[in-house]
């Protein structure tokens, strides 16, 4: 394979493509899906499938925002536990919420299955790794409180951890088997042709510019074209082009960088993560990684590779590397591209009532299953006219006052600390922060 320098392994892998037209001319539809991600995809390919005349705009090419970015780890929740997700919604909504992600791997892999997306599924579970001693603290209190509600979560000893990462470096994990892992972009991109599939019309490389709000509905604005329509899905979560019009609900910004390393030979395919789970883990600025089809690990953590400090977090990565996987100190790495996570402050995603539409965002860093229920979820509450079928309580009112400086927090907090561990001269990920 030979690397265009910029682009991400998923775009260098992807073997689902999708040719859609930018929008020209005067159009009319039910309902008008900005943005084409899981969350837009997956609302138009179900509105579509209900029937709906749709029509979904992306100002790129699809999945070029968060969805083609990351780390592809189809998780059952949030990031948050379930006590958390209660405390912030209330026990009801709470309780509901982490019901409906349960089901959400469940959901992803079969839409995978129904519409022949090309996305290298693995559904071998994930390991949430202890980084150090005092990280099984975080496990033992997530173990307790997903098991409360009858998730299949399992604590793994330090041997058996040891054992299924292929590393000395994990202390002990929670493994669930509900979740796996995908090629994210293959997986947006598929989507998007579903909902081709089934009659909505994709336009890619057209960016709404302005939105106006009308007694019947919306008029949405290309640089080619309009769009009018009833409905409006606004899913362009930490991605937001401006748009006349409209303001875009904040979100904290919070980058994350990942590299690949050229396919492991056989022998090194057999230790690390023989069995294929993704892994992420329970350091205060986390890091993950996993396999690709080819074999590949791919290895990410916290911080802006673009800004002065980039060398700082790349130089941190190959430490990590190496003090995980000490065979791959010197392995070739491929790859490396980096994207934008919208965090909330409660760390549970939003969906804005805009009448007769709604904006949705900040899925903090868990948005594959929650991305794909939300879509879904919306479009059957709009063209079902059922708000029952939203997922969380809408929120009337959205405010998140210094949202990049407390953006600019955590990418502090990320070099601190890799910075830290290149001080220490720690080749291992044990600095326990
Ligand atoms: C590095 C990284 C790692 C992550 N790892 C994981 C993980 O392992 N598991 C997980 O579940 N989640 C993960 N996430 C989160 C997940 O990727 C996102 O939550 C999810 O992709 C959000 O999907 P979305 O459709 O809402 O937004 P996006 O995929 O960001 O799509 C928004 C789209 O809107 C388009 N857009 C913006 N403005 C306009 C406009 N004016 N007109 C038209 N289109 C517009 C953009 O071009 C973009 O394509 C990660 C995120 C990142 C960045």
């Amino acid at each position: 394979m030979t690397h265009e320098p910029g682009r991400s392994l998923w775009q260098e892998t992807t073997r689902e493509v999708l040719s859609a037209p930018v929008l020209t001319g005067e159009v009319s539809a039910d309902l008008v899906v900005i943005g084409g991600g899981y969350t837009g995809c997956s609302a138009a390919l179900r509105a579509a499938e209900m029937g709906a005349d749709v029509c979904l705009l992306e100002a790129d090419s699809f999945g070029a925002g968060g969805s083609g970015r990351n780390v592809g780890l189809v998780n059952a929740g949030l990031w948050l536990p379930p006590e958390e997700i209660n405390a912030a919604l209330g026990h009801v909504a709470g309780a509901r919420l982490s019901e409906l992600l349960a089901a959400a791997p469940a959901a992803v892999f079969d839409l995978i299955k129904t519409h022949q997306i090309d996305c290298e599924p693995v559904r071998s579970g994930t390991l949430h790794c202890a980084h150090a001693p005092s990280g099984l603290k975080d496990l033992h209190n997530r173990h307790r409180q997903l098991a409360a509600i009858g998730a299949p979560v399992r604590l793994l000893s330090r041997s058996e951890a040891i054992a299924r990462v292929g590393s000395d470096a994990v202390h002990g994990a929670l493994f669930d088997p509900r979740a796996g892992t995908i090629q994210p972009l293959a997986y947006a991109i598929g989507l998007a042709r579903a909902a081709m599939a089934q009659g909505a019309r994709l336009h890619a490389q057209s960016p709404v510019v302005s939105l106006d709000r009308h007694a019947t509905g919306w008029l949405v604005a290309t640089p080619g074209g309009t769009v009018r329509a009833r409905h409006l899905i606004m899913a362009t979560n930490a991605y937001p082009q401006p748009i006349a019009g409209y303001a875009a609900p904040a979100s904290i910004p919070v980058s994350y960088f990942q590299a690949a390393t050229a396919p492991l030979p056989d022998d090194l395919a057999n230790e690390i993560l023989p069995q294929g789970e993704g892994c992420w883990d329970t350091g205060l600025i986390m890091s993950s990684w996993r396999r690709d089809r080819a074999g590949r690990l791919i290895i990410g953590g916290m911080g802006e590779l673009s800004h002065p400090a980039g060398r700082v977090h790349s130089n941190w990565l190959r430490r990590k590397l190496a003090g995980m996987f000490p065979a791959l100190a010197d392995y070739p790495l491929e790859t490396q591209w980096a994207g934008k996570i919208a965090m909330t402050t409660e760390h549970i995603p939003k969906i804005i009532d805009l009448g007769q539409g709604f904006a949705c965002f900040g899925y903090s860093g868990r948005g594959i299953g929650p991305g794909t229920l939300f879509g879904r979820r919306m479009a059957d509450a709009l063209i079902g006219e059922d708000p029952s079928q939203l997922p969380v309580p809408l929120s009337h009112h959205h405010r998140l006052p210094f949202a990049g400086l407390r953006g600019a927090y955590y990418e502090t907090g990320a070099t601190l600390i890799h910075l830290l561990a290149e001080r220490s001269g720690s080749r291992s990920p044990a600095v326990d922060q």
